[in-house]
C-alpha cells in the first residue's frame, strides 16, 4: 500500500492538483535552473522549459538570493500563493541553485508547498534530497512507453558525465523517469504526470503512458497540446477534439487536468487571473 508522507489536504490548497482550489490560491515558479540535460524535440531553448510553460518566451533567470528576494516582495503584497515551484528554465534537478533556493524558503517560509517539475532523468537519485527539503509534490513529464517512441522525442540525454543518442538515450531516460516516478510515488510524493501529445509521434502512446501512471500512484495527469517549433515546427497542434477525446479515454486510468494555462519557469499568481504575469514584469509592476 502507498505511504501517506504528506496530508492529502496540501492538495486542497495546490493548484496545478485540484480544480477546486486554482481559482483561489496561487503559486509562484521561480527560474533559478538554467541548465537542462537532456533535448526535447519540441524544446526551442529559448529560456523556458516547455514541461511546465509557455515556450518561446525569453524570460529571466535569477540568483537563489534573487529568488527569495522576489518571494518576499509577493508576500509583502499580500498575494493569496500557496505554492512556490521550480520549474526551469531547464531541469530543475539537473541544477544545485533549485536547491539552494528550496532550502532558503524553507527556513524562512515553512507553511508553504514546495513543488518542483522534471524530466525525471535524476529523480531516482535526488528523491533524499527532495525529502530533505521538503518538496512534497512533484510534476514528471513522460511522453513515452516505448523505447522507440522515445527516440523520436529525444535527441541526446546527458548523463553521468556522457551524451547519449538514439536507442541509448532513449533507454536511459524511459529506465530512470519510470524508476523515479515509482520510487517517489512509494516514498508518498504526490506526483502528476505531464505528458505532450505529439500527433503521430506518441498519441496512440498515451492511453499506455495513463494507464501505467495511474497504477503507479500519480495523482493527476495534464495532457499537454504540442505547441509546433523547433525538430516539430512541421506537425499540426493537436485540436481540442483530439485532446479531449484523449482526456476522457484515459480518465479511466488517472483523473485528468484540464485547467492548464501552460505556466512559464516564471509565471506568478492565480491562473487565468490578470495577477498571473511573469515575475520580469513584477518589478514593473510594483513601481506602478
Ligand atoms: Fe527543454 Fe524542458 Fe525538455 Fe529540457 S526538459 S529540453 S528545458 S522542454
Ligand atoms: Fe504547478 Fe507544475 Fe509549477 Fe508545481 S511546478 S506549481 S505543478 S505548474
Amino acid at each position: 500500500m502507498k505511504k501517506l508522507l504528506f496530508d492529502p489536504k496540501i492538495l486542497k490548497r495546490h493548484p496545478c492538483f485540484s480544480a477546486e482550489a486554482h481559482h483561489k490560491f496561487g503559486r509562484i515558479h521561480l527560474p533559478v535552473a538554467p541548465f537542462c540535460n537532456i533535448k526535447c524535440g519540441y524544446c526551442d531553448r529559448k529560456y523556458n522549459c516547455v514541461n511546465e510553460s509557455r515556450p518561446g518566451v525569453s524570460s529571466i533567470v535569477v540568483s537563489p538570493e534573487e529568488a527569495i528576494n522576489r518571494v518576499r516582495e509577493i508576500f509583502d503584497r499580500g498575494q493569496n500563493i500557496s505554492v512556490i515551484g521550480v520549474a526551469g528554465p531547464g531541469d530543475p534537478l539537473a541544477n544545485n541553485s533549485t536547491f539552494e533556493f528550496f532550502e532558503k524558503v524553507k527556513k524562512e517560509f515553512p507553511e508553504v508547498i514546495l513543488c518542483l517539475s522534471t524530466n525525471g532523468l535524476y529523480l531516482h537519485e535526488k528523491l533524499p534530497l527532495l525529502k530533505e527539503y521538503g518538496i512534497k509534490t512533484i510534476t514528471i513529464t513522460i511522453n513515452a512507453v516505448k523505447e522507440e517512441t522515445a527516440q523520436k522525442i529525444y535527441s541526446w540525454v546527458s548523463y553521468g558525465g556522457k551524451i547519449y543518442r538514439g536507442k541509448e538515450a532513449s533507454e536511459i531516460l524511459l529506465s530512470n523517469q519510470w524508476r523515479g516516478f515509482r520510487e517517489a510515488s512509494k516514498e508518498g510524493f504526490f506526483i502528476k504526470i505531464n505528458t505532450v501529445l505529439i500527433p503521430s509521434v506518441n498519441e496512440e502512446e498515451i492511453p499506455a503512458i495513463a494507464e501505467l501512471a495511474g497504477s503507479i500512484g500519480a495523482t493527476v495527469m495534464n495532457i499537454i497540446p504540442l505547441i509546433p517549433q523547433a525538430d516539430f515546427k512541421h506537425l499540426q497542434r493537436p485540436s481540442h477534439k483530439m485532446l479531449n477525446s484523449l482526456r476522457e479515454h484515459c480518465s479511466q486510468y488517472i483523473s485528468q487536468i484540464t485547467h492548464c494555462k501552460h505556466c512559464r519557469a516564471d509565471a506568478y499568481g492565480v491562473l487565468g487571473d490578470d495577477r498571473d504575469i511573469e515575475l520580469e514584469l513584477l518589478n514593473a509592476r510594483i513601481g506602478e
